[in-house]
């Protein structure tokens, strides 16, 4: 049985990944999973998984919850009892699924013990890519993408040489507002900006996929994943989302991974790698689906993408500033505070306002996060 901690369990991907271990009795058993706030979630995840820890987000989530579930199982609490979890229990996979940059401090704690990493999160590639891949290097820890993307990608990788590797070709859906003018994002709502066409996710990447800074981080996901030059990584728009990406090889030969838009796939997979496991998830009527639509991606009207790409190129705590700055921005908008399309305005100022260092540490790399956070936050 492989032993696994999920951090970030009632999110999208954490219920997705508790769904595929559902499918599989035997095969796996659960560590510790963690959340932040929503413990009526966790609750009966504990009784159906019967985890030795859990982690919420404070001391009275955490009092409340041990009320509820009288010494069933662990209760940690805060930063420190997500290290704990990270540093201290006994697993072999660790599931990134978590929002945002919250996820870093215990995703390299994993890493330190040469674990499995599995990952959803992108956030902690973004801004910590270079720290992230050293790391894994140095301490022999597996890091194997979640994003379906990267997934595809990873899996057109298997049994070819990286050096035989001519591009990357990551395939973006072009979210809710692909045929809609620039001009339409000054009044666009929050409603509108998390119906997304074709993906069930969480509302943070809603939003980002709406914008495309979604493919924007992906990029930059993929260059630290991947270990390519940045101007081997093309973006193209796929409608269907039926193919999650492509590779092509230096004889012009393309390979593609196909699927249903059901994350539940590439969790499979990063869970069951190297080996895959027979599962009854509906599979694609190719007939019926009949076309595949490919366009490439407006860099003028999807300003995101081209911040991110600016971002790649500059290095440092570029990408960690477009981050920080962007979730902010993100939870603006769903807040109702901003418009959609000040989502890149405000990135962009601060990308210009604040310092970029070079090679950054953990300790400026939080820094730097806590900075952009303060400095969006302020901003009109
Ligand atoms: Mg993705």
């Amino acid at each position: 049985m492989k032993k696994v901690l999920i951090l970030g369990s009632t999110g999208s991907i954490g219920i997705n990944t508790l769904n595929v271990i559902r499918n599989f009795p035997g095969e796996f058993e659960i560590t510790a999973l963690t959340v932040n706030t929503r413990i009526d979630l966790l609750e009966p995840q504990i009784y159906e998984f019967n985890p030795k820890a859990v982690v919420v987000k404070d001391e009275k989530l955490g009092q409340e919850l041990k009320r509820r579930i009288s010494g069933k199982c662990e209760v940690l609490v805060g930063h420190e009892g997500l290290i704990e979890a990270a540093s201290k229990l006994d697993y072999d996979i660790f599931v990134g699924a978590m929002v945002g940059f919250s996820g870093l401090a215990p995703t390299l704690e994993a890493i330190k013990r040469g674990k499995i990493i599995t990952l959803a999160n992108k956030e902690t590639l973004v801004v910590a890519g270079e720290l992230v891949t050293r790391l894994c290097k140095e301490n022999n820890a597996k890091l194997i993408p979640i994003d379906s993307e990267h997934s595809a990608i990873f899996q057109c990788m298997e049994g070819e040489k990286r050096n035989q590797v001519e591009k990357i070709i990551l395939t973006a859906s072009g979210g809710p507002f692909l045929n809609k003018s620039k001009s339409y994002f000054d009044n666009v709502s929050v409603k509108e900006a998390l119906n997304h066409p074709n993906w069930k996710m969480g509302n943070k990447i809603t939003i980002d996929s709406a914008s495309m800074m979604n493919k924007g981080l992906e990029i930059i996901e993929a260059y630290w994943l991947f270990g390519i030059e940045k101007k081997k990584i093309d973006v193209v728009i796929h409608p269907q989302s039926i193919i999650h990406s492509m590779v092509q090889f230096i004889d012009g030969s393309i390979k593609a991974q196909m699927g249903l838009p059901d994350m539940k796939l590439p969790i499979q997979y990063a869970l069951t790698y190297p080996e895959r496991l027979p599962n009854d998830f509906s599979r694609i009527d190719l007939a019926q689906i009949g076309t595949l639509n490919f366009f490439s991606p407006d860099t003028e009207k999807f300003e995101c993408l081209k911040l991110a790409y600016g971002a790649l190129e500059a290095g440092g705590t570029a990408p960690c500033i477009l981050n920080a700055a962007n979730e902010v921005a993100v939870d603006k908008f769903l807040k109702g505070k901003i418009k959609f399309s000040q989502i890149p305005h405000l990135i962009t100022n601060a990308l210009e306002k604040i310092e970029n260092h070079k090679s950054p540490d953990v300790k400026t790399i939080f820094e730097c996060d806590k900075e952009t956070r303060e400095y969006v936050l302020a901003l009109g």
